[in-house]
Order: structure tokens, then C-alpha cells, then sequence
């Protein structure tokens, strides 16, 4: 595996909210399906198909995985933990900083921690909003638009076996 560490974008990217931004849905989150949470007012939040695939894949990998999103950090990691996705994620970047702010934070962090060093070129990012790809492609990591350069995550899973 040629990539160190993948970042992921949230909203529209690995699951897709009634009202566009995760952050904008009120605990208690009741799951309706599997998959799928309800908040009491009716909104909901649906992972797109093949995102536990895509993580147990990348798990095996040995690779880091983290997120950077703009939303504000305590709903957003409680519906993660909801979806059982909150294990394993190496320091995710939950706020309103640029995207490639925030996947230089990771970078730091995982050298200070773990004193391992990587490259632009080793991170993988996918967002579905091309004003965050383009910095990110321009810094040096593959940046892929969820939507148009992947359209699922199934079909993510191969193009990286
Ligand atoms: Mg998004």
C-alpha cells in the first residue's frame, strides 16, 4: 500500500444528513435501521453503502485513518460512535478549519506521537466538495472527489486492492 494515511471527509462523503450538516442533528439518535439514525424531530443521518467494508479493509492495511470535517466535534463524534465508527481513527479533525489545515494536523501529530513521518504524497483524502480538493491535490496528496473521481465506496475498496 503506497498510502500511509487516509483522511476522510464526513457529510456527503461518508454519509448523507436530512439537513446537510451532521452537526445540526440533536442527540438522542435512535437507529431506525441499520444504518440509519433518527433524531426525536425527524431528521436523520444514512451511511452510504460500503463504508464498514472500506474501514475493516483499511484496517488490515495497517494504515492510519482519520477524518477532517467542518462540523462541531461533540454531535459529530457521537454518530460516529453510534455507527460504530469512532474506534480506530487516528486523531480526527472535527471543527472549522481548512481541510488542508487540518490533515497537516494529523501529519503532526502522528510524527510527535509515534515519530513517523508523512509524506504529502502518502495521504489519501476524499471529500465531495471540490473548493477542499484542489488545496489538498495542490499540497501533494491524492485528493479524490467523492461523486464524480469515486462514485462508491465498494468501488474505492478496488481501486485500492
Ligand atoms: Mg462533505
Amino acid at each position: 500500500m503506497h498510502y500511509k494515511l487516509f483522511v476522510f471527509d464526513l457529510d456527503e462523503t461518508l454519509w448523507t444528513v436530512s439537513e446537510g450538516l451532521c452537526s445540526m442533528l440533536k442527540p438522542p439518535f435512535n437507529m431506525t435501521a441499520p444504518d440509519r439514525l433518527e433524531t426525536n424531530e425527524g431528521f436523520w443521518i444514512e451511511l452510504k453503502p460500503g463504508v464498514h467494508k472500506l474501514f475493516d479493509f483499511l484496517k488490515e492495511q495497517e494504515v492510519y485513518i482519520s477524518l477532517a470535517s467542518r462540523n462541531d466535534h461533540k454531535p459529530t463524534m457521537e454518530i460516529l460512535s453510534a455507527f460504530g465508527l469512532s474506534d480506530g481513527l487516528t486523531y480526527p479533525q472535527i471543527g472549522w478549519k481548512a481541510k488542508e489545515d487540518m490533515l497537516k494536523i494529523i501529519l503532526r501529530r502522528i510524527k510527535k506521537r509515534d515519530k513517523v513521518t508523512i509524506k504529502p504524497e502518502e495521504v489519501f483524502f476524499l471529500d465531495d466538495w471540490p473548493d477542499n480538493i484542489q488545496p489538498v491535490r495542490k499540497w501533494g496528496a491524492t485528493a479524490l472527489l467523492y461523486g464524480q473521481d469515486v462514485l462508491s465506496h465498494d468501488e474505492l475498496v478496488s481501486m485500492l486492492q
